[in-house]
């Protein structure tokens, strides 16, 4: 390809960028593109606004940035940036794109700091410009502030996992040099998708700000934590510089300088800056096009065969006949239903080898996670026996108790049984919260007809929230119902004598033991616990080899066997 065609490359992508956000694609494209990630205030923005030479992006503190913003920046004689969203509307003023971006930021998420994932793109046209398209991304933050949901860190994470875990993303990590190196969010993130540093570049920003006597030397000769493509240094404008509304040109001349004069960097500033980090991007990024371009082309070749294939079977009805078509909106609607069902039910037809199916997955925590719930609540043993021995003396009181009393053991077994509230509440939201992402899984079968799934969508997942929510009133009924009355006749409660008898023939030499120490006639209550489940028995004694936990209750003394045996 010649020079001329390489530098078409970005154009190109551009184009097939703005095509697939038009129809909601924007990730699933799999286009070659530069992601921006770094934690809040790394200066990510300050790097953007540098290239572009401008001041137009928003900036505060908290999470600014809360949609990914495609920047494609393109060589140009006129000045002027155009968005996606209102196509043909030319911005000369670079304060309204900012306000632009506030605007079309709240449009989708509100004005209450959540963040989406549906892209912002705005093309900038600009003589100081090279041909470069960066993905911004929302900074890495660890704490939710105002009304910001409490695991925005974790969808702030998924949302950046959704572009750079591609292979085709290259990831511009980047680092602030006054902090931490090792422990920069960027790098971190980028090594989970990219632990090979093949397609990440390094940026540190700050290098101005480092402590005196330090530097950057080691990471910026790519001699710390090895990249391929290898680290970048930055000074970019510093928040006086801002409020003082340095302008760029000065700044950048100004970095320049300080790259120039700084012992450390001196040797290597022809390939610092942002200048230079400007050119070896455009570099990149069309280097990375020309070696990806084949692969995303057949790949959309292969998406379009299937799309007309879709459309061929679309076209059969008209949309002339509203009988025709309402039948296919219902056929699709079934299959949505059927599509669910079998991966909650299970089905033998396209198993899925790689992953676990929603059903197996609720499965797993019906049998693993919720008895591991159970086993982790039980864990503080000695404080239950402080407890138990508490409650037996608080009830006898200024009086000498002779037998143990049955209220020290429902006090101590109301305890227990409301514990399980929490474990019990919070195994229904995972349930709650598989089957919502199985359906997002269905529902997007149905992309090609938006406000179906839109519709479907809002009446499935407000069916699942109210079936949740009526769920979890059983499941606090359950517990209040075992709380209000403790059944010692039931079956499963193995009496005082009938304990005694099955104690004794287990092992009736310890018995006899305990009885001599302890004097077995006061003994009226035992906790037995087991991994994984809770027992209580009016002298529960439980039979194999399962590990037990036994509390024996008298009046004077507790005791505590771990295995019978332990026993001593
Ligand atoms: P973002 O949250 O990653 O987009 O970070 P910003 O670009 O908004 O920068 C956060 C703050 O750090 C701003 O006040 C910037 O002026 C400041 N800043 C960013 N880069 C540098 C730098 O290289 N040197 C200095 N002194 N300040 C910087
Ligand atoms: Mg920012």
């Amino acid at each position: 390809m010649g020079n001329r065609g390489m530098e078409e490359l970005i154009p190109l992508v551009n184009r097939l960028q703005d095509a697939a956000s038009n129809v909601g694609q924007s990730c699933s494209l799999n286009l070659p593109q530069i992601a921006v990630v770094g934690g809040q205030s790394a200066g990510k923005s300050s790097v953007l606004e540098n290239f572009v030479g401008r001041d137009f992006l928003p900036r505060g503190s908290g999470v600014v940035t809360r949609r990914p913003l495609i920047l494609q920046m393109l060589s140009a004689n006129t000045e002027y940036g155009e968005f996606l969203h209102c196509k043909g509307k030319k911005f000369t003023d670079f304060d309204e794109i900012r306000q632009e971006i506030e605007a079309e930021t709240c449009r989708l998420t509100g004005s209450n700091k959540g963040i989406s994932p549906v892209p912002i793109n705005l093309r900038i046209h600009s003589p100081h410009v090279l041909n470069l398209t960066l993905v911004d991304l929302p900074g890495i933050t660890k704490v939710p502030v105002g009304d910001q949901p409490a695991d925005i860190e974790y969808q702030i994470r998924d949302m950046i996992m959704q572009f750079i875990c591609k292979e085709n993303c290259l990831i511009l990590a980047v680092t602030p040099a006054n902090t931490d190196l090792a422990n920069s969010d960027a790098l971190k993130l980028a090594k989970d998708v990219d632990p090979q540093g093949q397609r990440t570049i390094g940026v540190i920003t700050k290098l101005d700000l480092m402590d005196a006597g330090t530097d950057a030397r080691n990471i910026l000769e790519n001699r710390l934590l090895p990249l391929r493509r290898g680290y970048i240094g930055v000074v970019n404008r510093s928040q006086k510089d801002i409020d003082g509304r340095k302008d760029i040109k000065a700044a950048l001349l100004a970095e320049q300088q300080f790259f120039l004069s700084h012992p450390a960097y001196r040797h290597m500033a022809d390939s610092m800056g942002t200048l230079y980090l400007q050119r070896i991007l455009n570099q990149q990024l069309t280097n990375h096009i020309r070696d990806t371009l084949p692969a995303v082309r057949s790949h959309l070749q292969d998406q379009l065969l299937a799309l007309n294939r879709e459309a061929e079977e679309y076209r059969q009805f008209s949309p002339d006949d509203p009988a025709r078509r309402t039948k296919t909106l219902l056929q699709l609607v079934q299959r949505l239903s059927v599509d669910f069902e079998k991966l909650i039910e299970g089905s033998g037809d396209e198993v899925d080898t790689v992953s676990l199916s929603a059903g197996a997955r609720i499965n797993r925590i019906f049998h693993e996670r919720f008895p591991y719930e159970l086993v982790k609540m039980e864990s503080d043993e000695r404080k239950l026996r402080r407890e138990i021995n508490y409650a037996i003396r608080n009830i006898h009181g200024v009086r000498t108790g002779l037998f143990t009393p049955d209220m020290a053991f429902e006090a101590i077994v109301k305890k227990q049984i409301s514990q399980l509230k929490v474990p019990c509440f919070k195994f229904v939201d995972m349930v709650g919260q598989e089957l919502t992402s199985t359906v997002y899984t269905c529902i997007n079968k149905l992309s090609s007809f938006p406000k179906l799934r839109d519709e479907t969508e809002r009446i499935v997942s407000s069916e699942i929230r109210e079936q949740e929510s009526k769920c979890r009133d059983q499941v606090l009924l359950l517990i209040d119902i075992q709380l209000a009355y403790v059944n010692t006749k039931h079956e499963d409660f193995i009496g005082f004598t009938n304990a005694q008898r099955t104690h004794n023939q287990n092992n009736q030499k310890t018995a006899a033991g305990l009885a001599g120490n302890q004097g077995v006639a006061p003994l009226s209550s035992l906790l037995v616990i087991r991994k994984g489940w809770l027992t209580i028995s009016n002298i529960g004694i439980m039979k194999g080899g399962a590990k037990e936990y036994w509390f024996i209750l008298t009046a004077e003394s507790l005791s505590w066997f771990k295995d019978e045996e332990e026993r001593v």
